[in-house]
């Protein structure tokens, strides 16, 4: 059942859900469930990443952007609270690793920075002795997900390095500037202990990648979940 729902930028919602009948929801930090609805009475499926850490209780969160004219997207956009969906999961292999990497890269943009908010908030439910850069790419200022969540388990972690970069910065914006390849170039070179996340679209995802490849870093260093 969804419990609570509130826009986190205009094509984008964050979504509370629990279970209806109360019972625990276990997953792993990056996985996700698949969301049945019905369409013109076929019943269509997709996949959604868990955007909070498990909990170990019967609640779980979903980010999601409105794709105008999909044919699931929009259905889930119109929810209220107290509506009941079905969904079945978890399901997934772009999982966080245990024990975590020394240094632990999370490279995200869109909607993909969901399963990378679930393992961020598992790393830092307790002191993390951990590296970690989270690379978030977005057109504009207001579409950084979760932005003071962020911004403050930077202030609260020296380790947690925020790096939200714009790829159409407003003239105020003093942040950075560019696709998130351009910040993995600046911040990524010559990690020992190094794996990274990366989720998204299958373009960027397919870039990182290369990127990543170019910079020394083998395949096993990389874990990779593509939405498209
Ligand atoms: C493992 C996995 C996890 C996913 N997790 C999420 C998530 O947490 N949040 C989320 O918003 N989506 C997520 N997606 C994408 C989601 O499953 C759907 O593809 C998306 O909601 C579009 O469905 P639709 O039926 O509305 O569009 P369709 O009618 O299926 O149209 C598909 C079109 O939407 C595009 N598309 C797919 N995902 C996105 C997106 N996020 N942003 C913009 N365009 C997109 C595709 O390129 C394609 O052109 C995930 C996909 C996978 C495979």
């Amino acid at each position: 059942m969804l419990r609570e729902v509130h826009y986190t930028n205009n094509r984008t919602k964050h979504f509370e859900f629990e279970t209806a009948n109360g019972s625990r929801f276990d997953f792993r930090p990056g996985q996700y469930i698949s969301l049945d609805f019905n369409v013109d009475g076929e019943k269509v499926a997709r996949a959604y990443s868990v955007a909070s850490s498990p909990h170990h209780d019967n609640r779980f969160d979903l980010c999601l952007n409105i794709v105008l004219g999909g044919h699931v997207s929009p259905s889930v956009f119109d929810l209220k609270p107290g509506d009941k969906i079905q969904f079945r999961g978890p399901f997934g292999q772009f999982v966080l690793r245990e024990p975590p990497d020394p240094v632990t890269a999370f490279i995200a943009t869109g909607t993909g920075i969901a399963p990378l908010r679930s393992m961020v908030q598992y790393l830092f439910q307790k002191p993390s002795p951990s590296e970690v850069w989270l690379i978030f790419g977005v057109r504009e200022e207001a579409d950084i997900l979760y932005r003071d969540e962020f911004e403050q388990l930077a202030r609260e972690h020296p380790n947690f390095h925020f790096v939200p970069t714009l790829s159409r910065p407003g003239a105020d914006w003093k942040g950075h500037t560019g696709y998130v390849q351009k910040q993995i170039a600046a911040y990524l070179r010559g990690k020992q202990g190094f794996h990274a996340y990366v989720c998204g679209l299958k373009k960027m995802v397919n870039d990182v990648r290369q990127q990543l490849r170019h910079m020394g870093y083998s395949a096993k260093d990389l874990s990779c979940e593509k939405y498209d």
